[in-house]
């Protein structure tokens, strides 16, 4: 099965800027003046870029699963959360944060590579430097779900991204899904194009009058 970085192409484009449960993490935020809670996820930016030099950069799913949350939170920006059941490595969930705008929506049936938004500021009222909040849970949490400084829970209910995404990253890809519009006989909407690259003879077509 595929598995990604969000940040394409990966993982070379991917820096990580606060780990999972990272040390310096409460202190970072007591400095911004926020409860000093522990980091459930990484921080993401686009390496070689500093700033907001990243806003706007794609966003995209790093394995095949389920929009199953799509929305703007306060705080949080615009979130989205996948739910994936893989072969080899069963449910987990992968919550995409702080983002510009979504591009997937919910009930969207996602593969690995396809965008679900761009790297954004979170919630413009009162925004970050740019930079993806990633996480990876195991169990099913709310989309904006903060387990605040309780290290314990973070333990038991979400995965280290950085180790999950080494160890499981596999570029291969099978298949490629393309969006367009099919102008015969009159004008349809390509709704989902779905080509099997193992057999490129074997595509899967879905059309939508326009
Ligand atoms: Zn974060």
């Amino acid at each position: 099965m595929r598995v990604l970085w969000p940040l394409p192409p990966s993982p070379d484009k991917n820096r990580v800027d606060a780990g999972f449960l990272d040390p310096h993490y409460p202190e970072w935020r007591k400095a911004q003046g926020l409860a000093p809670h522990q980091h459930p996820g990484v921080d993401l930016n686009l390496s070689g870029t500093s700033g907001d030099a990243d806003l706007g950069y794609p966003v995209v799913a790093v394995a095949e699963g389920r929009v199953v949350h799509s929305a703007f939170h306060r705080v949080w920006g615009h979130v989205v959360l996948l739910e994936h059941d893989l072969p080899g490595l069963g449910r987990f969930w992968t919550q995409y944060a702080h983002l510009l705008f979504r591009v997937a929506r919910e009930g969207d049936y996602l593969f690995a590579g396809e965008p679900v938004g761009a790297i954004g500021k979170g919630d413009p009222a009162r925004p970050y430097l740019a930079h993806l909040h990633f996480e990876v849970r195991r169990a099913p949490l709310e989309a904006d779900f903060w387990p605040g400084g309780n290290a314990d829970l973070i333990r038991e209910k979400y995965l280290d991204p950085k180790a999950f995404l080494m160890n499981h990253y596999e570029p291969r890809r099978r298949f490629f899904r393309a969006r367009g519009v099919l102008w015969a006989p009159d004008r349809q909407e390509l709704s989902g194009l779905v080509v099997n690259l193992e057999d490129p003879a074997l595509a899967q077509i879905a059309l939508r009058r326009a």
